[in-house]
């Protein structure tokens, strides 16, 4: 941790909480951000000058699998059911110690998009363990899955207490459980039975543990639920699996199982009609959007803007680099707000809104605004610097324009988490890059 205060200094300032400020700086002190100010004349040591540079919160990634990362590429297959069959088959195929090198690549890459919060679904539970290594925050949602009639609910129930139980010591050893949360995410409604289900909702509210689960993606898993037809429900006759069809709604049927919540992520919403949204709107369930995930697998355009305009809690993630292609949130903002725009032509978020939904309105949604989001003064000083000196940011007045049309990664200057730099112009400081890649490609080559 700083204890000398540094200064960061460039052409803007968005602490989004405020409007933006012009030739500003931030003064960071002992992992707190102590003061947003005019630039001043003091240079020296503690100053970083950025000169033509945008300061901004540390972005938030509203959904990913850190430990799918190293799989990039693979796996291209369509539509939804074959994608996620083939995926199945890929994990099936590689070593244990594959998925923490994976999942730290996965924090790297983040880091150097300027994301400082990754919000992650993770099968293995290697996130809990990269996250608390490297210094970044987040929140990490174990998942579950049980769809076979074997092993029972109890026994599933068992292994996520035990699995949890694990993520808390490793976080008690790197100090680091109040930087990284835990929640828990049965995995969706083709991958948990409804007994399940219904037992992990339980757990989770006794616990007071959030809740993040795959919902109203695809056109086969509305199938699933509404009519008992299609991809899924043919594999399950198939394989003699017993299903609830509940014949309604994906979202229909998780509001009535009681999954929906204040506390509780939906990830996707792309099969939502208007009833089902003023469930979400009424909850306070958030809805976690990935547009690139969404069209890489054919699953179509979720309705952002309108749920947005009901008051519905929305975050932006990027979802795994085997749909998504990269980390990179900038990527995914821009993607999110052309595709918007393309699919509708009602009132549209602006692009300070959509920079807002992966800052200041990520933070609110995810119940941690008090502490970061925003650059004021007393949050932690969870800050990323896009530099704008490329030719595609010049002339332009609007720095949340600039961000939203031409930002990429490679202008991340720095990624900072609680006022330590752990990313800076291409270096890492809390992860060995080289060494992540060089031990994935050796375990590719055996695999
Ligand atoms: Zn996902």
């Amino acid at each position: 941790m700083e204890h000398t205060p540094l200064i960061l200094r460039a052409n803007w300032v968005l602490p989004i909480s405020q409007e933006p400020l012009a030739d500003g700086e931030v003064v960071v002190e002992n992992g707190q951000i102590v003061e947003v100010r005019p630039r001043t004349a003091g240079t020296g040591n503690g100053v970083l000058d950025f000169g033509d540079a945008i300061i901004l919160p540390g972005l938030i990634n509203g959904h990913c699998h850190l430990e799918y990362t190293a799989l990039r590429g693979e796996n291209d297959k369509v539509p939804f059911f074959d994608w996620i069959r083939g995926l199945v088959a890929l994990k099936a195929k590689l070593p244990e110690e594959f998925w923490l090198p994976s999942a730290l690549l996965g924090v790297a890459e983040c880091l150097a998009s300027g994301i400082t919060f990754v919000s992650d679904n993770t099968d293995r539970g290697v996130s809990v363990q990269a996250l608390a290594q490297t210094g970044m925050r987040g929140r990490v949602y174990q998942e579950i899955f049980g769809i076979e009639p074997q092993p029972d609910d109890a026994t599933l129930l068992q292994q996520l207490q035990a699995k949890l139980e694990a993520h808390r010591q490793t976080l008690q050893r790197y100090e680091a459980a109040e930087r990284v949360q835990l929640g828990v995410s049965p995995h969706a409604v083709y991958t948990v039975r409804d007994s399940l289900l219904k037992a992990v909702v339980a757990f989770a509210r006794t616990e007071n543990l959030p809740i993040s689960m795959h919902a109203a993606e695809s056109s086969e898993e509305v199938a699933l639920t509404r009519s008992g037809s299609g991809s899924f429900a043919e594999m399950f006759r198939q394989r003699g699996i017993p299903y609830l069809h509940p014949r309604i709604q994906p979202l229909e049927y998780l509001r009535q199982v009681g999954v929906m919540g204040a506390d509780t992520q939906l990830v996707h919403c792309v099969k939502v009609e208007p009833r089902e949204m003023q469930a979400l709107a009424q909850t306070r369930t958030q809805v976690a959007h990935c547009p690139r995930s969404n069209a890489r697998l054919l699953t179509g355009v979720a309705p952002i803007a309108a749920m947005r305009r009901l008051g519905i809690p929305i975050v932006v993630g990027t979802d795994s680099v085997v749909s998504a292609g990269t980390l990179d949130l900038w990527e995914e903002v821009r993607f999110g707000a052309l595709a918007q725009r393309a699919f509708s032509i009602s009132a549209q978020p602006t692009w300070k809104d959509w920079v807002a939904m992966v800052t200041l309105e990520a933070a609110r949604a995810f119940g941690i605004d008090t502490q970061v989001g925003s650059l004021d003064a007393g949050k932690r000083a969870d800050i990323t610097v896009v530099r704008t000196h490329r030719l595609a940011f010049a002339n332009t007045p609007d720095p949340y324009a600039g961000l939203v049309l031409a930002a990429h990664s490679s202008d991340v200057a720095l990624t900072m988490v609680e006022g330590m730099i752990l990313y800076q112009d291409g270096v890492w400081r809390t992860i060995d890059v080289p060494t992540v890649r060089r031990t994935l490609a050796e375990m590719r080559s055996q695999s």
